[in-house]
C-alpha cells in the first residue's frame, strides 16, 4: 500500500519519533506550522475519521492519553494547546492515514481557518 505514514510506521521513511508502543506512534511534523507539532497515528492503517468503528474505542482513547503525556513532556500542557483531526476533502486531509495533529507552543487562532 502507498502510504506515507505505513511507510513511516514501518521505518521506511525517516521520522523524529517522540513516542512509540505497539498499536501508536508519535512524530514530529515534517513541516510544523507550530513551536510543537506533533502526529500522532495508530500504526494499522486507518484511513480517517469517517473509518473508525467501536473497535476501535480503545485505541482512540489511548491515542489522547498519548497526546495529554506529549503535551506535558513538552511543556504546553498549562499553558494551552490544539488537537486537529483533518478529515476528507474539504476538512483539509492530505494524508489519508487518520492522525491527530498536536499543536503547541504559540496562541491558536479562531474560528480556524
Ligand atoms: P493533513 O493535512 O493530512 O491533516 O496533515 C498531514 C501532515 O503530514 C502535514 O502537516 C504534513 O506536513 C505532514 N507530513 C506529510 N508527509 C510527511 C512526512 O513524510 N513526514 C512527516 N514527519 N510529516 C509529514
Ligand atoms: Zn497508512
Amino acid at each position: 500500500m502507498d502510504c506515507i505514514f505505513c511507510k513511516i510506521v514501518n521505518k521506511e521513511i525517516p521520522s523524529t519519533i517522540v513516542y512509540e508502543d505497539e498499536e501508536i506512534l508519535a512524530f514530529e511534523d515534517v513541516n510544523p506550522v507550530a513551536p510543537v507539532h506533533i502526529l500522532v497515528i495508530p500504526k494499522k492503517h486507518i484511513r480517517s475519521l469517517n473509518d473508525l468503528t467501536a473497535e476501535d474505542s480503545e485505541l482512540v482513547a489511548k491515542m489522547m492519553l498519548v497526546i495529554q503525556n506529549i503535551a506535558k513532556e513538552k511543556n504546553i500542557a498549562d499553558a494551552g494547546y490544539r488537537v486537529v483531526n483533518n478529515c476528507g476533502e474539504l476538512g483539509g486531509q492530505a494524508v489519508h492515514h487518520i492522525h491527530f495533529h498536536l499543536l503547541g507552543g504559540r496562541e491558536m487562532l479562531w474560528p480556524a481557518g
